[in-house]
C-alpha cells in the first residue's frame, strides 16, 4: 500500500518548477493532491491530467498569494473538494534580486505577502483542519542559512522568516501530533532559476556537488516528511542544496 493512501494534501504554486514535483510525487505516494496557481492555468491543468492518467486524485485552483481571501479559499476548496487535508505544502514564491538601496518598495510588499504572509495564512487556515499526523511542510531556501553573493536582501529576509514561523508551528501544534518542517533548497532546475542562466556557473560552483539539483531532489524529501518518516521530525530546517551551506 502506497504510504501517503488515504492523505489529501494542499501545494501552493504546483504548476511548475519544484511545486509540480511535489505534488506529482505525493500523487505518486498516494494522496490525493489539490495545487494551487497564480496565473498558470493550463500548466496545472496539465499536471491534474498527469496524476489522473496515472489513476491518482488531483484538482487545481487559481489562488494568488497575494490575496489572503484567495489563500483561505484554496485551503477550503482542498476540504470541500477531497473531504479533509493531512499536508500543506508552502511552495509559491518569487524571488525579486537587487542591491539592497534600489528594492521597490512595491517589490517588498510583494515578495513578503508571497513568500512570508500567505504560507503563514495559509497554515492558519490548514490548521483548522489537520488532525492527529498532520503536516505543515514549508519551501525555504538555502540563502535563508547563507547569503553567498550579494542581492539577496529581499528574498533572504522573507525565507528566514519561514524559520520562526515553522519553529512556533512546531510548538503550537505538537501536542495535536501536527508536525511543521521546513525544507531548504539549493540552485534547483526551474524557470525561476534555469541550469542555464548567467549565473547558474556561479551558483553551482557554490555547492559542494558542483551542479544544480532538480525539483524530484526536493520532492523526495518533501514526501519523506509528509508520510511515516516524518513522524518524528518537527520544527526543523532541511537543506536540500548539493552541500550549498557546508
Ligand atoms: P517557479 O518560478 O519555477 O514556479 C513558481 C510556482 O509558484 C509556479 O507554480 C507559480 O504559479 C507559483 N506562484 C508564483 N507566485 C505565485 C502567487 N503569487 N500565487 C500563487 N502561485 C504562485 O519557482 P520554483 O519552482 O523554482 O520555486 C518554488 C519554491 O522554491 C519557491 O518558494 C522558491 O523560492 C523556492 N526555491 C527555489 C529555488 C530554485 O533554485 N529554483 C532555490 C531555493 C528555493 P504560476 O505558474 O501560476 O505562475
Amino acid at each position: 500500500v502506497r504510504p501517503l493512501a488515504g492523505k489529501v494534501a494542499l501545494v501552493t504554486g504546483g504548476s511548475r518548477g519544484i511545486g509540480r514535483a511535489i505534488a506529482l510525487r505525493l500523487a505518486a505516494d498516494g494522496a490525493a493532491v489539490a495545487l494551487t496557481f497564480r496565473s498558470g492555468q493550463d500548466l496545472a491543468a496539465q499536471v491534474v491530467k498527469e496524476i489522473e492518467r496515472a489513476g491518482g486524485q488531483a484538482w487545481a485552483v487559481r489562488a494568488d498569494s497575494g490575496d489572503a481571501e484567495a489563500v483561505r479559499a484554496s485551503v477550503a476548496g482542498a476540504v470541500d473538494r477531497f473531504g479533509r487535508l493531512d499536508i500543506l505544502v508552502n511552495n509559491a514564491g518569487i524571488g525579486v534580486l537587487g542591491p539592497f538601496e534600489d528594492i521597490a518598495l512595491d517589490d517588498v510588499d510583494r515578495v513578503l505577502w508571497t513568500n512570508v504572509r500567505a504560507p503563514f495564512l495559509a497554515a492558519q487556515a490548514a490548521a483548522a483542519h489537520l488532525t492527529e499526523g498532520g503536516r505543515i511542510i514549508s519551501i525555504g531556501s538555502c540563502m535563508a542559512e547563507r547569503v553567498a553573493f550579494p542581492g539577496g536582501s529581499l528574498y533572504a529576509t522573507s525565507k528566514a522568516a519561514l524559520t520562526g514561523l515553522t519553529r512556533t508551528l512546531a510548538r503550537e501544534l505538537g501536542a495535536r501530533g501536527i508536525t511543521a518542517n521546513l525544507v531548504h533548497p539549493g540552485p534547483i532546475d526551474t524557470d525561476m532559476n534555469p541550469a542555464d542562466g548567467d549565473s547558474a556557473a556561479m551558483q553551482a560552483g557554490l555547492t559542494a556537488l558542483g551542479a544544480y539539483g532538480r525539483g524530484a531532489d526536493v520532492a523526495a524529501t518533501v514526501a519523506h516528511l509528509a508520510g511515516g518518516g516524518g513522524r518524528y521530525i518537527t520544527g526543523a530546517s532541511i537543506a536540500v542544496d548539493g552541500g550549498f551551506a557546508a
